[in-house]
């Protein structure tokens, strides 16, 4: 019999070559067993049956080849919510919740705004918009109908009643000077970055990560909606690459936007960028 401390010491040795093992090893078991962490420290002795240490063994094994963990739990957590997340999706990054922070401090809260997520993934911006601001109206484009399946189920599951999702590419769909704000995380590393082929990153859809030579041209397209689409002061908000945003602020700039301003995430790297439409 293989207890709790046995199999995770077992998959520690497995995943040695991880910085994140003992945690990898836990998450994975407390997916098995469908139990809190604090399962695994109150019942080390407590042994596992043969299907539960098959699953696990078999989870450890993937994740020893590189697999993501979310992806193989299909969880990952967004500004406290519990994600479905599949291959088809982004994993949704802690940077992004800067994303979040800027558009709910910017927005006025209890008016009925409409706020659109353009390429929403699995739907992590538009959910936590949608969970803080109850008055708002959130839209969440995306051109995947897998990614549209994870993020309508993400809703459904969180019980947001407040979000339209719909199939298109980014504001393609969206009529004209109907938003009181844009907001997305698009692709933004450049097709060569050797950053593709590394660690979880090359498990994730390419199409959710590289945008061109330069990396800029989904961004390009979202700063170049943004007149057609919002309406008199309106905003919107990009996330980008730590060192975009520069070059973020000029498309800003030259599409006609104004009060563009830049905020650093956690790291101090400037990571989000805003601007609006004054004339
Ligand atoms: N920030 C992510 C990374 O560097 C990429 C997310 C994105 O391209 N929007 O892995």
């Amino acid at each position: 019999m293989t207890s709790i401390a046995q199999a995770l010491q077992q998959a520690r040795e497995q995943l040695q070559h991880s910085d994140s093992a003992q945690l990898d090893a836990e998450v994975l078991l407390m997916h098995v067993l469908g139990k809190p962490r604090s399962h695994l420290h109150a019942w080390p002795e407590a042994p596992l049956d043969t299907g539960q240490l098959n699953r696990f063994t078999a989870l450890v094994e993937a994740r020893r080849k590189g697999q993501p963990v979310a992806y193989l739990t299909g969880q990952r957590e967004f500004w406290s919510l519990p994600l479905e997340v599949s291959e088809h999706t982004l994993i949704p990054r802690p940077d992004t919740e800067l994303l979040v922070e800027q558009t709910l401090a910017l927005l006025p809260a209890d008016k009925p705004l409409q706020v659109l997520d353009a390429g929403t993934g699995s739907g992590a911006i538009a959910l936590a918009l949608a969970h803080e601001r109850p008055h708002w109206q959130i839209f969440a484009s995306d051109r995947s109908p897998e990614c549209l399946v994870v993020a309508r189920h993400n809703a459904t599951r969180l019980g947001l009643g407040n979000i339209h999702f719909f199939t298109g590419h980014w504001c393609d769909a969206v009529a004209d000077q109907c938003l009181d704000a844009l907001v997305s995380n698009p692709p933004y590393i450049a097709e060569q970055d050797p950053h593709l082929v590394e660690g979880d990153v090359r498990f994730e859809p390419r199409s959710a990560l590289s945008a061109g030579m330069d990396g800029l041209d989904d961004l390009e397209q979202l700063a170049a909606a943004a007149m057609r689409v919002l309406k008199p002061a309106g905003r919107i908000l990009l996330e980008h690459g730590f060192e975009q945003a520069k070059e973020v602020c000029n498309l800003l700039k030259d599409n006609g936007l104004s009060e563009i301003s830049s905020f650093r995430d956690l790291a101090g790297h400037e990571r989000v960028s805003h601007a609006r439409k004054t004339t």
